[in-house]
């Protein structure tokens, strides 16, 4: 028997037409480095349906590829609203990609129009003449002549282009299961792999990510968006706040901690999401230059491992960091920690610091090597692996047998990342699967020996890899960068260990560095610290 409901594709234009009307007050601000220009969600609509027309006036009529080089910005909202409604498709372009990479991305997604920031132009200069597809650039906020265009490509103003488009878009209707937005993952070995989202994947997502025990964006919210745009759609903050009439704060290109605090100070988001580096950042910072936080609550930490020295650090300011994990491949959106209730504060920190619950969306299984289920136990580690609406079920047109497709099984998304599930659901990683160390048989954790030596008070970053080792095979290695002014030898770190792992997983190497190698969206770089270790570029203290 079939239901007697509607069905209406759930759609980014009815997103859009929604959220700028019915929170036509709402609104998103952008910071200039000096104060905030502001638009209403009502402006943001009438400039989506400028936007659209100018574009559908470039040739994009169907499901071309509209590209953004740009940080989080007003105008960078429009595009993601805009493109996806008008039926085309939205490819983010992560900024910091080597050129070579960006080269690929953009020819393999076939980008036929790439909005671009003026501020980032002369990156884009370097590699737009190896552009195949590309016909048309449009420069935002700034002088267009500052980029010159290569044969057959037309250069624009945003501004030009959009003077005198009409104010309203007949915004078609879309299957719900058609490309909405794209966005490349350049984690894995070989070339980027590119994650394509539906309308339906990303209308689910921000649902979720307006749930209470997710993200919990609600109308109320002021969130800050300093997860940039480009990464895995700024963790689904832009359109489920537009969902919800949630405002926006965007941070533009001032992603350092004193610009950050200057806009928590000036705008007082209310919630904010980034990886754990902006933190620290932050917090080193906030400790020089102490500041009123309120009304900030909560602060979405994912990407990588949260230390839990830094949840703590924050605790003590008012501010409750929610540790969350989640993939360009899952939306990013997997899963969230928030305790269960009832807990005393000593058991909710103990699930406080895991990676988090998964909703009833996202299924969520351990494997073996053998490909073999493991239970939820909270202590048999495995493999994860997830499905779910907004879980990616391939990458876009893999070449045949290309890297990528062993990452696919029997309607599951091998995640790479390794760790156990509690019997009520909460995950705990414990490494990537090429990060784990394994010394003598034994696995160790190198995240685990991350968040305790990034505990001790002199440090102010830790990245362990594994080193060869004649007689254990392998042994981390701990690349350490103090904090200014701080001191902390080798033996004074091993001491601080001593009660914290088990003996056989204290590390004895030990190198200083000025800073972590970070990949372009700011997590520890472990493949550039193996290389330097392999050059002989670090220097390492060899304890006895
Ligand atoms: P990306 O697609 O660039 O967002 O990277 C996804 C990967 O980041 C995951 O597969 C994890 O390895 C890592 N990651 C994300 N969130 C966390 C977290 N809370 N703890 C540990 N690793 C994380």
């Amino acid at each position: 028997m079939l239901s007697t409901m509607q069905d209406g594709p759930l759609s980014i234009a009815h997103l859009l037409r929604h959220g700028s009307r019915v929170h036509a007050a709402s609104e998103v601000v952008t910071w200039t480095g000096e104060g905030s220009r502001r638009s209403t969600y009502a402006e943001v609509g009438r400039e989506a349906a400028r936007l659209a027309n100018a574009l559908r006036g470039l040739g994009v009529t169907g499901d071309q590829r509209v590209g953004t080089f740009m940080w989080n910005n007003t105008e960078h909202l429009v595009a993601y609203l805009a493109v996806p409604a008008m039926g085309a498709v939205l490819h983010t372009l992560n900024l910091r990609l080597f050129p070579e990479q960006l080269t690929y991305i953009v020819n393999h997604a076939e980008d036929h129009v790439i909005l671009v920031d003026a501020s980032v132009t002369p990156l884009l200069a370097k590699v737009l003449p190896t552009f195949t597809t590309v016909r048309h650039v449009v420069v935002v906020n700034g002088d267009k002549a500052a980029l010159s265009a290569p044969d057959g490509v037309t250069v624009h103003s945003y501004a030009e282009l959009l003077a005198g488009q009409p104010d309203e878009f007949d915004w078609p209707v879309v299957d719900e299961h058609s490309a909405a937005a794209m966005c490349y993952t350049s984690g894995t070995t070989g070339n980027p792999k590119g994650v394509v989202y539906s309308h339906r994947s990303i209308w689910l997502h921000s649902m979720q990510v307006c749930m209470t025990d997710s993200m919990a964006v609600s109308q109320s919210d002021r969130a800050l968006v300093i997860v940039p745009q480009f990464h895995a759609m700024a963790w689904g903050m832009p359109y489920a706040a537009f969902m919800v009439g949630a405002s926006l704060i965007m941070p533009d290109r001032f992603l350092q901690p004193a610009p950050l605090a200057a806009i928590i100070a000036a705008e007082k988001p209310t919630m904010t999401g980034a990886v754990p580096t902006i933190w620290q950042g932050l917090l080193a910072h906030l400790t020089e230059h102490p500041q009123d936080l309120t009304p900030l609550g909560d602060v979405i930490v994912g990407g990588s491992a949260c230390p839990p020295a830094l949840m703590q650090a924050f605790d003590e300011l008012g501010v409750t960091i929610i540790h969350a994990w989640g993939m360009t491949e899952t939306s990013p959106l997997g899963s969230v920690s928030r305790p269960p209730a009832g807990l005393d504060p000593k058991q909710a920190w103990e699930y406080r610091v895991l990676q988090g619950r998964f909703p009833a969306s996202v299924r969520a299984r351990l494997i073996d090597d053998d490909g073999a289920e493991l239970p939820w136990d909270g202590q048999t580690v495995g493999e994860l692996e997830v499905a779910g609406p907004w879980v990616t079920a391939s990458y876009y047109q893999l070449e045949a047998g290309g890297d990528g497709a062993e990452k696919f099984h029997d309607g599951w998304l091998r995640t790479g990342d390794v760790g156990t599930i509690t019997p009520d659901g909460f995950l705990r990683l414990t490494d990537r699967s090429k990060d784990i160390i394994k010394s003598g048989g034994e696995w160790i954790s190198s995240v685990d020996l991350e968040n305790e030596v990034m505990a001790h008070p002199a440090v102010a970053e830790a990245a362990v890899i594994g080193v060869p080792d004649e007689k254990w095979d392998e042994r981390p290695l701990v690349a350490v960068v103090l904090r200014e002014g701080q001191q902390a030898a080798p033996e004074e770190l091993r001491e601080f260990l001593a009660d914290k792992v088990a003996k056989w997983q204290v590390p004895e190497n030990w190198t200083f560095v000025e800073e972590v190698p970070k990949t372009s969206v700011g997590k520890f770089d472990k493949k550039r610290l193996r290389a330097a270790f392999a050059e002989g570029r670090l220097d390492i203290r060899h304890l006895s």
